[in-house]
C-alpha cells in the first residue's frame, strides 16, 4: 500500500495511491498520525485523480530530526574517503542527523544556497520509518518495527560539511530533504529488503545500487540505537547512499541551478527535484 500526503484545493489531504488514484482518508489525518494509530483511518469515499493533486513529500514535516546512516555502502566508502580522508568508515556505523523543518516534496525545488556553499550535492537513498516505539529491539523484533518505506534524497553541502567537522549543518539547510513520493508499507518488500535505487542528474545516471548492499541493516541499526535511546514511530531513518555522489567524480560534479535530480526506487517511484 502506497500512502500519500498531498494538496487539493489548497488543503493538505492524506490518503492510499493505487495507480494514478487517490482514495482520500476521512478526516485527512497526517501521515504521522495514522502510522502512530497503528490503524488505518476510514476513507472519505470518492477517489481522486494523481492528475489533479499536488503531492507533497508523505511525512512533511518530520516530527524530530531524521536520523541518517553516513558510509553505509563499501563503494560509496570509497569514494568518500578519497573526497576528505577523515570520512573513512572503521567497523561502527557511521550516524548522523538532518534537520527537516518541511520535507521538499517531488517536483519541489531544491535551493542552491549559493551565498553558503559551492559545493551542493545529491545522495539517493532508501528510508524505512518506524511503526512502532522502539526499546531495546532484539535482531527478531526489527522487522516487526518497519512500518514501510520511502526515497530520501539527502541532499549535502559538502564544503560546509568539512569545514565545520559536522555533518549537521551541511545536510541540514532549508529544503535539503527531498522525500517522496510515498511511503510504501513493510509488507509489500521482502525482508530484509532488496530495493534497487538509482540517481539521474539532467539524465545521466550517477548511482545504482540496492538496499541489499547496506553494510549495517535495518537490525543492526534499530538493535544499537534502541538500546541507549528510545525510537519514536514515526521516526525517519535514511540508510545511507551507494557511490557516484557529485564528490566522488574527478572532477567533482557537484550541482548548480537548474540541475534536475531524478532519484528512483522499484517498488516506490520517483522523486524528481530541480534546482533552483
Ligand atoms: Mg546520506
Amino acid at each position: 500500500m502506497k500512502l500519500v500526503t498531498f494538496l487539493h484545493s489548497g488543503k493538505e489531504r492524506t490518503g492510499v495511491l493505487s495507480g494514478k488514484t487517490i482514495r482520500p482518508f476521512q478526516g485527512d489525518p497526517s501521515l504521522l498520525s495514522v502510522i502512530r494509530s497503528g490503524a488505518l483511518p476510514p476513507f472519505a469515499g470518492g477517489s481522486l485523480s494523481l492528475e489533479d493533486v499536488r503531492l507533497l513529500a508523505p511525512i512533511p514535516r518530520p516530527e524530530g530530526d531524521i536520523i541518517c546512516l553516513g558510509m553505509n555502502f563499501r563503494d560509496h566508502t570509497v569514494e568518500a574517503a578519497r573526497f576528505d580522508p577523515v570520512m573513512k568508515r572503521e567497523n561502527k556505523a557511521v550516524y548522523f542527523s538532518k534537520r527537516t523543518v518541511e520535507a521538499t516534496p517531488p517536483g519541489g525545488k531544491i535551493p542552491s544556497h549559493r551565498d553558503l556553499t559551492q559545493m551542493l550535492d545529491y545522495e539517493a537513498e532508501i528510508a524505512f520509518v518506524l511503526g512502532r516505539d522502539a526499546a531495546n529491539v532484539s535482531p527478531d523484533e526489527a522487522r516487526e518495527c518497519v512500518f514501510g518505506y520511502t526515497i530520501l534524497n539527502d541532499v549535502s553541502a559538502r564544503d560546509l560539511q568539512t569545514a565545520h567537522k559536522q555533518f549537521y549543518f551541511g545536510k541540514s539547510l532549508d529544503g535539503f530533504t527531498p522525500m517522496g513520493p510515498c511511503i510504501v508499507t513493510a509488507d509489500e518488500f521482502s525482508y530484509p529488503p532488496d530495493i534497487p535505487i538509482r540517481c539521474y542528474v539532467n539524465g545521466e545516471k550517477r548511482q545504482d545500487g540496492s538496499t541489499r548492499h547496506w553494510v549495517f541493516s535495518i537490525a543492526d541499526v534499530l538493535c544499537e540505537l534502541s538500546r541507549g535511546m528510545t525510537l519514536k514511530s514515526g521516526t525517519v531513518i535514511s540508510m545511507g547512499t551507494p557511490a557516484g555522489v557529485g564528490m566522488g567524480s574527478s572532477p567533482p560534479k557537484y550541482l548548480k541551478p537548474g540541475d534536475t535530480v531524478r532519484c528512483e526506487a522499484d517498488g516506490i517511484g520517483v522523486l524528481e527535484n530541480t534546482v533552483e
